[in-house]
């Protein structure tokens, strides 16, 4: 793997409405966890890298200075919350070794804006004492993506991650602490990882694990990403590609009909699981103490 290291003068996106949030963090571009349906590959064109090798191999992490990223919180509103890891994960294995995720939360700590974080790393678990320091005060959820409880699949299809099972052991060392989680299972794929089995299964277990909430999406693609994700697929299953390609318009889009459907089932495993889609939105806590940067 290939490691550029970069200090960009901003470091928080602002009005960029992920997922409802105002602001995001993303203390890495490219991911090395290697998820073939990933829309963040589009990103590493910017930058003249393929959406393939390149952004699994060649991962540029950004550094700051703590009064570099204590002034950028500084300006933004203590009521906007802040989505680390939208574009890549923040706690992929590179983060063992540079610990820039690390970093930014301790300024939280200081600046005290509520944030979430999304991750499909263990690793999280070795920030638990920052982590519960925000949970004290409703400050931080924490989202475990998967997308099935089939290892061969997950695997396959997500070659760089953990296993299904670990990913629910994360959840429970995070509920187990005080650490607010939530299961998103996204995105959905047709043909793939929408079967009622499938789904059933994810919102049996994440039911008994006590997650705060969870979240579901459908599959979508820029053109060029549905191609490439499509002949991934092919490699693996050429029949069962067809069938998740009729789903789509040929720009890359859901039709509508399969959106309506998915949602219906949807609907229904939420209702039948007490599961809800809404999210309780991470608070503000603001505290005078600067020792926090000891922690
Ligand atoms: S973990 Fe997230 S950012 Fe990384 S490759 Fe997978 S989907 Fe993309």
């Amino acid at each position: 793997m290939e490691i550029r290291r970069q200090q960009p003068k901003t470091l928080i996106n602002r009005n960029v409405h992920v997922f409802d949030f105002d602001a995001t963090f993303n203390p890495y571009r490219g991911c090395s966890h290697a998820c073939k349906y990933c829309y963040a590959r589009d990103t590493h064109q910017f930058v003249n890298l393929d959406r393939g090798h390149d952004f699994e191999q060649i991962i540029f992490a950004k550094e700051f200075t703590t009064t570099q990223v204590m002034d950028q919180l500084n300006r933004i509103p203590l009521s906007q919350t802040i989505a680390i890891g939208t574009a890549t994960d923040p706690y992929q294995p590179l983060e063992g070794k540079l610990r820039i995720t690390r970093q930014f939360l301790q300024a939280i700590l200081v600046s005290g804006h509520g944030v979430s974080i999304t991750t499909k790393s263990p690793l999280v678990l070795r920030d638990l004492d920052l982590l519960t320091s925000l949970a004290a005060h409703q400050q931080i959820v924490v989202h475990i993506s998967l997308i099935t409880n089939d290892k061969v699949m997950a695997h396959n299809l997500e070659p760089g991650t953990c296993s299904p099972r670990r990913r629910w052991q994360i959840i429970d060392g995070l509920v187990a602490h005080g650490v607010p989680a939530a299961l998103f299972c996204a995105p959905i794929i047709p043909g793939w990882t929408d079967d009622h089995e499938t789904l059933d299964q994810m919102f049996a277990i994440a039911s008994q694990k006590r997650v705060s909430w969870l979240m579901t999406a459908p599959a979508h693609f820029t053109q060029p990403m549905f191609e490439y994700f499509s002949a991934h697929l092919a490699s693996i299953d050429a029949i069962r590609t067809l069938s998740f390609r009729r789903n789509f318009a040929d720009n890359g889009t859901l039709l509508p009909w399969y959106r309506r459907q998915l949602q219906q089932t949807i609907d229904r495993l939420r209702n039948h699981y007490h599961l809800s889609a809404q999210r309780a939105a991470p608070r503000p806590h603001r505290i005078t103490v600067q020792a926090v940067f000891d922690i």
